[in-house]
């Protein structure tokens, strides 16, 4: 048995934070990050023994929940044939063409460990294939900690309020122009100021970085007709919303029905079940841009690792109908029983839902102005109010995420028992929620 305390104490003397990734240290929640020993269904287990009811879901990629047994043993007999080969295997083809039976705008794939390389090697494709510099992100979007995509990012870096990063050249951020989210006119402006030079539109599909902010009927749908025809590419990142929100992500949901695509999508977490898998996809004509057939180099030791890839297929091959369904029922109740605990302690507040994904904004303004649309909106709320409430969930047993800019994940392993455990903890942390 170790404290959470103790092992705190322990990784903070050599890893910057105690950490490897910002958002893990609750620097925005105060207090002690729990450090798990273990993880299986919708739980998590500290070092100290003690389990919670997990609302993070390793940030995503645990759709099915923890340790899920087909997952652990795909995983276990790709490790048992080798772990890293540095050369093909057929298992790389048949993940990407599960990606291709699922979102059939994707004619090709290349698969990368993380998500900020799916987004990266996306950028300069689009760069490569356009021949042009510029890129358009919107303010509050996280696309990955990429020099080109830290502007007023969404994720740990407004958890911390940072601007951006130390770090970033001026030439490398001046490549960038970042507006404002939902702001269609805005990209009108920027493509009429500067669209010979506009390389690419980058967009979350569905926003779940500051918090979850959906976007407004029409608007991805109109950023892929003014791209289109400005000669830029649009990439839709589906890094958090692929194979989550739906079979085909907010793609799915949305392009799909509707009759569009984006030039390149970016996927990540899901695809590779909770092991390090992401890709960029899209058409060949984009696609084969890439080296070895084409001139945009992009390359890695641990691309499409065996073991990895496993995890990702067995996900993607469990992820059914019933998961989808699973998730987004458990969804409506998680979201409509906070929201109804808070009403009850009358704490002013909305709730924002992208398909399953969802998160809470807190204050008067936002309720009147209809809930948040952009990055400014969502930085005008009473964020003081979800550290308490955070606080009150984790002593009750549930872990949520540790910052308001966060979304909510559930997962097909949320059983009743796992709501029930959520929704008794709520009257006490709504209650705290009221008094900051
Ligand atoms: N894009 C989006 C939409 C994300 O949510 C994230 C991670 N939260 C990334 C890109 C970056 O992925 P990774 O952390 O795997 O680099």
């Amino acid at each position: 048995m170790t404290t959470n305390e103790d092992a705190f104490a322990r990784a903070q003397s050599v890893l910057p934070g105690g950490v490897s990734s910002p958002v893990r240290a609750y620097g925005s929640v105060g207090g002690t990050p729990r450090f798990v020993t273990s993880a299986r269904g919708a739980t998590i287990t500290d070092g100290a023994g003690r389990t919670y009811v997990d609302l993070v879901a390793s940030w995503g990629p645990a759709l099915l929940g923890h340790a899920h047994p087909a997952v652990v043993a795909a995983v276990q007999e790709a490790a048992a044939r080798g772990l890293s080969f540095g050369a093909p295997t057929l298992a790389e083809a048949e993940l990407a063409e599960q990606v291709i039976a699922r979102v059939p705008a994707v004619e090709k794939l290349r698969l990368v460990s993380t998500g900020t390389e799916a987004t990266m090697t996306a950028v300069r494709l689009a760069r490569g294939v356009t021949g042009r510099p510029l890129l358009i992100k919107f303010a509050g979007c996280y696309h990955g900690h990429l020099d080109a995509l830290l502007a007023q990012a969404g994720s740990g870096v407004a958890t911390l309020a940072l601007p951006g990063s130390a770090g970033v050249t001026e030439a490398s951020a001046g490549e960038t122009l970042v507006l404002p989210y939902n702001d269609l006119a805005a990209v009108e402006a920027a493509f009429a100021e500067h669209g010979p030079r506009i390389a690419a539109v980058i967009t979350e599909a569905a926003p779940a970085n500051m918090g979850v902010v959906e976007p407004d009927a029409g608007f991805n749908a109109g950023l892929r007709r003014i791209t289109a025809a400005h000669g830029a590419l649009l990439i839709l990142d589906e890094v958090l919303t692929g194979f989550r929100v739906s079979r085909a992500g907010w793609w799915g949901l949305e392009g799909q029905p509707e009759g569009w695509a984006p030039d390149l999508f970016t996927f990540g977490k899901v695809i590779g079940g909770g092991m390090p898998v992401a890709g960029v996809g899209g058409p060949a004509a984009v696609m084969d841009h890439l080296a070895p057939l084409g001139p945009v180099y992009q390359a890695g030791t641990l691309s499409g690792n065996p073991v990895a890839v496993a995890a990702g297929l067995a996900t993607l091959r469990a992820a059914d109908d019933a998961v989808y369904a699973h998730v987004d029922r458990a969804a409506g109740i998680v979201s409509e029983a906070v929201s109804a605990a808070l009403t009850a302690e009358g704490v002013a507040h909305t709730v924002q839902r992208a398909g399953s994904l969802f998160s809470f904004a807190f204050g008067d303004g936002l309720v009147r102005a209809g809930g948040p649309r952009s990055y400014a909106d969502v930085l005008a709320q009473e964020s003081w109010r979800y550290p308490p409430f955070f606080h009150a969930m984790l002593d009750a047993g549930v872990a949520l995420p540790p910052s308001v800019f966060e979304a909510w994940f559930l997962t097909a392993a949320h059983d009743d028992a796992a709501l029930d455990q959520i929704v008794g903890a709520l009257p006490a942390a709504t209650r705290a929620a009221a008094a900051a």
